[in-house]
């Protein structure tokens, strides 16, 4: 349970406690004040930060919040309808209930109130889970500098047992590891090991070269992407959910899915409401295209619901969705 704070703007002057938290918070004497109605809550429950540690030298924290005071017995998912309220006003006589409300806007992709509450997280990655990430644009950005620091002696590992293999259906990666208990398998897979001890080593040279004064900017470039580096990134909700739905979705890299799913544990309590409505009308949710409705339309008519298309990949992406309907 977060943890309580009476929270007054009035009170500190002459509260005399040591030290003084509030004093450099005084509003302006022309402000006018208003307290809360109810005592308001710290979502992070009075902590610096939450932390979920990943890939031996990884994290994502969850450092602040935007609200990071809520009233007592609500969630931060109040903030998101504190703003469609402004502009759903009579509107919203009808859906007068906030799950009820917050359901509705994500439904109809109503997302302007979703952008009324932020996170910013710290986060250790390595470098090539970096470059993934960066493409999310929305989120404001300010990365570890290589140029005014040494790089840290941290690189990405995997386990021998957790070598994948290149799919021969998706391009784009492999859910496969190599099988220890096959020789040739399990060579592959040590020489995949040795292959990173092999770039791990090239700090060594890195550390060298800079104390003979190579300059710091010069020598990171030798240095491979299974380097770690870190971050701190802050987004609105709105863009976290598109990030979440891409970085989650099977078809992404398993290494930036861990640290998507970290980031997903540690934003769900906060915001429960609007996370359920996600996963309910997004996440796993399913698009139908104008050809596969009329496939369904066909099956419901007795027919083979063929796809009238002839690329391959589009009519096996519809016999997966055809599996999921159970059709
Ligand atoms: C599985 C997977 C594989 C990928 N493979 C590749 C690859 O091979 N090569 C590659 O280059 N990229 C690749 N990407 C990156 C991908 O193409 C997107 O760049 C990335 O997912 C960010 O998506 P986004 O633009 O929707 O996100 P964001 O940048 O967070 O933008 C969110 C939304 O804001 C709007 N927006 C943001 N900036 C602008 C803008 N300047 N103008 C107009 N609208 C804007 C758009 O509506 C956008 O959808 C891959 C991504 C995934 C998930």
């Amino acid at each position: 349970m977060p943890g309580v704070i009476h929270w007054s703007m009035t009170e500190p002057a002459s509260m005399n406690l040591e030290p003084k938290p509030m004093s450099a918070f005084l509003p302006p004497s022309h402000a006018q004040i208003t307290d809360p109605e109810t005592p308001m809550v710290d979502v992070l429950g009075g902590a610096s930060r939450w932390t979920i540690p990943l890939h031996e030298h990884g994290f994502v924290a969850l450092v602040d919040s935007m609200p990071r005071l809520v009233p007592m017995g609500q969630t931060a998912d109040q903030a998101v309808v504190q703003a469609a309220r402004v502009s759903y006003g009579a509107g919203t006589k009808k859906v007068n209930e906030d799950r009820g409300l917050i359901r509705y806007l994500l439904r109809h992709e109503h997302t302007t109130p979703f952008e009324m509450v932020e996170f910013k997280f710290h986060v250790s990655m390595p470098i090539f889970v970096a470059r993934q990430w960066i493409r999310h644009r929305t989120a404001n950005v300010n990365e570890y500098s290589g140029r005014y620091s040494v790089m840290p002696d941290r690189f990405y590992r995997v386990g021998l047992d957790a070598v994948r293999k290149q799919s021969p259906s998706n391009r784009q990666g492999g859910e496969e590891v190599f099988d220890g208990g096959n020789a040739k398998e399990l060579k592959t897979a040590q020489e995949f090991v040795a292959y990173l001890d092999h770039v791990e080593g090239l700090y060594k040279k890195y550390e060298e070269l800079i104390e003979q004064g190579v300059s710091r900017e010069l020598a990171r470039v030798g240095l491979p992407t299974s380097q770690f580096t870190q971050w701190y990134w802050k987004c609105d909700l709105h863009n976290i959910l598109r990030f979440l739905k891409l970085r989650l979705d099977a078809h992404a890299q398993q290494e930036i899915r861990d640290y998507a799913q970290a980031m997903h544990d540690l934003i769900a309590p906060i915001v429960p409401v609007t996370m359920e409505a996600w996963r309910d009308y997004h996440l796993e949710s399913l698009r139908l295209t104008r050809l596969e409705i009329e496939a369904v339309a066909d099956i419901s008519r007795g027919g083979p619901g063929e796809l009238a298309s002839d690329n391959s990949r589009e009519r096996a992406e519809w016999d997966a969705k055809r599996q999921r309907l159970g059709l």
